[in-house]
């Protein structure tokens, strides 16, 4: 299950119809290990593609890099799909490297408008996974009840 703010759903929403017919891409990293969501990074889809997206990989080192420096490691990485349903792609499959992470779709088509999910996606097997959101406070507390 994925926990996190509206306020993050709604800014990913925002910047994948912003780029539309493109596909948007970005990270959300959180520190190391708490599996929550907090500081959000729009990347550069390199590809300017209405199909795939490839990280620029200049960027991609620098982000990395300062994640390592913070303690953080990226909880959600997501993308938007502009002409099919929010469900991972051949190659998002194949190019899924992160076990950890939440795997989050957004479709801005207009038959599935907006539709947001989360996956995971490990060693080639996808599971979707339920999206909760929840207020920043209540998330905290939520996490702390999980790791009782
Ligand atoms: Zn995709």
């Amino acid at each position: 299950m994925l926990i996190i703010t509206p306020r993050l759903i709604e800014v990913m929403i925002a910047q994948a119809r912003k780029e539309h017919p493109y596909e948007t891409c970005g990270i959300i990293a959180g520190v190391e290990g708490s599996n929550k969501p907090k500081r959000l990074i729009p990347m550069q889809n390199v590809a300017q593609s209405r199909t795939f997206f490839q990280f620029d990989s200049k960027q991609q080192l620098q982000v990395w890099r300062e994640m390592t420096a913070r303690g953080e490691e990226p909880i959600v990485i997501y993308h938007s799909h502009t002409d099919s349903a929010a469900y991972p792609s051949r190659e998002d499959v194949l190019y899924a490297s992160e076990p950890q992470a939440h795997y989050v779709i957004i479709s801005t088509t207009n038959t599935h408008s907006d539709s947001v999910r989360s996956f995971r996606i490990v060693n080639g097997t996808v599971t979707e996974e339920r999206i909760k959101q929840v207020a920043e406070q209540e998330a905290a507390l939520t996490m702390r009840l999980e790791m009782v």
